[in-house]
């Protein structure tokens, strides 16, 4: 145990001391530059340096107009998915660290990400499996006071219907799909590079669902906000229709959304008609 902790002291002070060997070594180019900019060497070295920070800017530039794009009604990614994901990924903690700046709340722009990356999860067509997608449930949807252990196995539920919980198993039963309960981050990585599915429905509230959407990555994640009338992380609800409506989503697809559209049309050629 002694020695274990040993190790990890020395990883910790030896990220430490690469840091500040980083900083120097910045900090001793920059002050070089000052005084010899006119040198081959360091004309050569901001050359590359601006290369490589161009090559970024255009790529993310890239990602963002094509994730404008996609938001914008336009359905599909024009092959640039990875791009997508990664602007918008890499990009996440600097939009936080900015709204700090602006003084814009940290859940305003946490629910703000996750309502982008549904809309982008939105723009593929899925038609999944059941047993190939999750319904990932926080435990503060279980009421305090229930004495069984469900985020060891859902079943232990008895389906008191005094919280959520047992409207969600009902649901995943129906729909043949995969239900868990995390008390938190780690617990709920672990579910999911156990079960490795597909798509996840989940739900949790801003902090934890982004961090989720980002761990999970590149598995599609929708995210439902949780409600909380007693204050965070206790007797938390979820809107059921909305996990029923996302579940939808990978198992059918856009197939009901065709359908929706294909039970308008008639409507419109008959008023085209009366005219
Ligand atoms: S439905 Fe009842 S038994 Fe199931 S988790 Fe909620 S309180 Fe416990």
């Amino acid at each position: 145990m002694m020695e274990m902790g040993k190790a990890k002291k020395r990883i910790y002070i030896s990220l430490l001391l690469i840091s500040i060997a980083i900083l120097a070594a910045l900090a001793t180019a920059g002050v070089s530059l000052y005084f010899n900019r006119f040198t081959r060497f360091y004309k050569w070295t901001l050359f590359a340096i601006l290369v490589i920070l161009t090559a970024l800017i255009v790529l993310l530039s890239l990602g963002l107009a094509a994730t404008v794009l996609t938001l914008w009604h336009v359905k599909g990614f024009f092959g640039l998915e990875r791009l997508i994901n990664f602007s918008v990924n890499l990009l996440f903690p600097i939009t936080v660290a900015l709204g700090r700046v602006f003084h814009i709340p940290k859940d305003l722009i946490k629910s703000s990400y996750i309502e982008v990356n549904n809309n982008l999860v939105k723009a593929k067509n899925y038609r999944l499996k059941p047993a190939d997608v999750l319904i990932l449930a926080p435990h503060c949807l279980q009421r305090w006071d229930c004495p069984y252990k469900i985020t060891a196995d859902v079943k232990n539920c008895r389906r008191c219907g005094r919280c959520d919980i047992s409207k969600l198993i009902a649901l995943a039963e129906e729909r043949g799909v995969h239900m868990a309960v995390a008390t938190g981050g780690t617990l709920a990585r672990k579910i999911v590079m156990d079960l490795r599915p597909k798509a996840i429905v989940a739900i949790a509230c801003e902090r934890d669902l982004s961090e989720g959407i980002l761990d999970t990555n590149p598995i599609p994640v929708l995210g439902i906000l949780n409600i909380r009338p007693e204050g965070p992380c206790v007797n938390t609800k979820v809107d059921v229709k909305k996990v029923k409506e996302a579940l939808e989503f990978f198992l059918m697809g856009r197939e009901k959304e065709l359908k929706a559209d294909e039970e308008q049309e008639p409507a419109i050629s008959c008023s085209e008609n009366t005219n």
